[in-house]
């Protein structure tokens, strides 16, 4: 174990939504007993990318001593969830509302929120 960046979540405002569970990558985030919670801090990579999705902010960041990220046990986690066949959540495109099915998606922080440009509207947003 070593200090580091890994996602916290404020279960008094978690109402349980789901909305964070697709966009973390790495499969770390599950609803547990209707709360969101990291289910091993090897999966947390700390890039924060669900905590602009939260509606209600009860995503944020934190340091403390956690395990170190692991790719392995992420390879794990996505074999884990395709075998068990786990719902998967497609985003959409903040410009034109593309679904990731039908474009490429790319992330985008912006004040402290976390969205999704598919590379059609990605020349707009860059040029303004
Ligand atoms: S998006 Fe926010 S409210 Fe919804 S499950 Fe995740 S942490 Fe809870």
């Amino acid at each position: 174990m070593s200090r580091r960046t890994v996602v916290k979540i404020d279960e008094e405002l978690c109402n349980g939504c789901g909305a964070c569970i697709s966009p973390c990558a790495e499969g770390a985030l599950e609803i547990i007993d209707g709360k969101a919670r990291v289910i091993k801090d090897e999966l947390c990579d700390g890039a924060g990318f669900c905590l602009g999705i939260c509606p209600v902010g009860a995503l944020s960041l934190e340091s403390r001593e956690a395990d170190a990220f692991s790719e392995q046990a992420v390879k794990i986690r996505r074999l884990e969830s395709q075998s068990s066949g786990t719902s998967y959540i497609a985003q959409h495109c903040m410009s034109c509302n593309a679904s990731e099915d039908e474009r490429y998606l790319l992330p985008v922080k912006y004040k402290g929120g976390a969205l999704w440009c598919c590379t059609r509207c990605l020349p707009g947003l860059i040029h303004g």
